[in-house]
Formats: structure tokens, sequence, C-alpha cells
């Protein structure tokens, strides 16, 4: 294998490791988002529901207000009643009196309705509220213990960060930044093996041509469907470099049993 691939695959060992790490990172970021979302969206129905009961009560009080006003005019009918001498007279301020009287039921009536619904809405606001204290509260716990996997997984990737940057110090300059620009376009691994004269990048099968160039390791080979680097794997070449893909680790399985 070309040697500056070595340092290369075990700076690709981090990154992988990293990808996973802010994958798990995002999920868990996701999971604190949706706990946000479920308390941030009861406290807009809460908000909603407060201004319907707010407006209930005014609505209420202005009729409050208006009935009172038309039972004053009562009043005030049924004392021109014992003043008034010609009959005429009276008849009329017994039916303005009824009249007003039948306005003052249909208000009394709608009063009711209003009531009634403010008695339901304030029930619902209640609910409300006691849903979003029991939600808070639960959520407590797994946002705690969110938060804190997040922060182990700052920590874990500040370390591979030191790691990877004491790997590239000694990295080819020029292979490490052939293998960045390619990292940063499939976010996966682009220094792969031949496996069975087959890309195990994107598995599909190269020519003999190729696989011999890879063997002889003199520079590097691209698969010329995915663009990953390949390299030839053999043992000894990855002693001691952490890389082991499933193919060797099903190898050395086999030789155990
Ligand atoms: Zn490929």
């Amino acid at each position: 294998m070309l040697t500056a691939l070595k340092k290369i695959l075990e700076i690709q060992e981090l990154d992988t490791k990293m990808i996973r790490l802010m994958r798990l990172k995002r999920d868990r970021q996701k999971e604190l988002n949706d706990i946000d979302d479920i308390k941030s969206d009861l406290r807009k129905q809460i908000v909603i529901k407060e201004t319907e009961v707010l407006n209930l009560k005014r609505d209420l009080r202005i009729m409050e207000g208006e009935v009172s006003d038309i039972k004053e005019d009562i009043k005030k009918y049924e004392e021109q009643q014992n003043e008034v001498r010609k009959i005429e007279d009276f008849n009329a301020l017994t039916q303005q009196i009824s009249a007003k009287d039948r306005d003052r039921h249909n208000r009394e009536q709608k009063m009711i309705d209003v009531q009634e619904k403010l008695a339901a809405e304030e029930e619902v606001l209640g609910t409300l509220r006691e849903t979003l204290e029991s939600t808070s509260e639960s959520s407590k716990v797994i946002e705690g213990e969110i938060k804190q996997s997040i922060s182990l997984i700052n920590e874990e990737g500040q370390q591979i960060l030191n790691e990877r940057q004491m790997l590239v110090k000694d990295a080819d300059p020029e292979v490490f930044s052939i293998y960045e620009r390619l990292l940063k376009n499939k976010k996966d691994r682009v220094v792969v093996p031949l496996e069975d004269r087959t890309c195990s990048g994107c598995h599909i099968m190269v020519t003999a041509q190729h696989e011999n160039l890879v063997r002889k390791g003199e520079k590097l080979h691209y698969c010329e469907h995915c663009s990953r680097i390949h390299y030839w794997q053999e043992s000894a070449d990855l002693e001691g470099t952490g890389v082991a893909t499933k193919r060797r680790r099903r190898k050395s399985t086999a030789t155990q049993v």
C-alpha cells in the first residue's frame, strides 16, 4: 500500500467516527427541539385561550351594563306611569315597559349562553395549563439526559479533533488535500480497499489491470465509478493502524473457530 495512505486511513477512521458522532448529535438535538415544540405549542394555545376568555368576560360586562340600563329605563317608565293621568298615556307606557322587558329577557338569555361558553373555555384553559405543567415536569429528566449526552458528544468530538490535528501534521499534504476534497463530497469513507476485485465503496467491479496497479501501490488509483481512492489490503499494512474491514474480521473469526 502507498505509505502516504496509511496516515490518511488513520485520519479517515477518526473522520468516520466524527461523522457518526455528529449524526448522533443532530438526532439528540432534534429530540430536544421536539420537546420544545410541544411546549411552545401548548403555550401558544394557552395564549389564544386566555384571549378568548378575556374577550368573553369583556362581552359579559358590556351585556350586564346594557341590561342594567334597560332595568333603569323600566323603572323610569313605571314611575312615569304613577304620574300620568290619561289612560292612553298609561297604556303607551305599559307597551314600552313590556317591549323593554322582552329586550331584557333576550339579553339575559344571551348572557347565559356567554356564561356557559366562558365556563367551558375556562375549563379548557385550566386543562391546557395543567398539561403544560406536567409536560414541563416530565420532560425535565429527558431534557437533562439529552443535554448531558450532547455535552459528552462534544467532549468526544473535541478529542477526535485533537487526535486528528496530530495525525494531519504528519500526513502527506498533497494526498491529504485530495482526501479532504473527496470527503467533503461524499461524507463517507473515501479511501477504500478492493475486495474480490470490487470497490468496497460503490461495490462495482474493477478491471484486473486496475487491481494490479492498486496492488503495486506506486501512486493513487481512483475508482472510475465513484472516484474513491483504492488501496490493496494486506494484513501487514494495517498492523497497528486500528483499521480493519469486515472481511478481515470475518477471516480472523473463522481462524479462531
Ligand atoms: Zn467505487
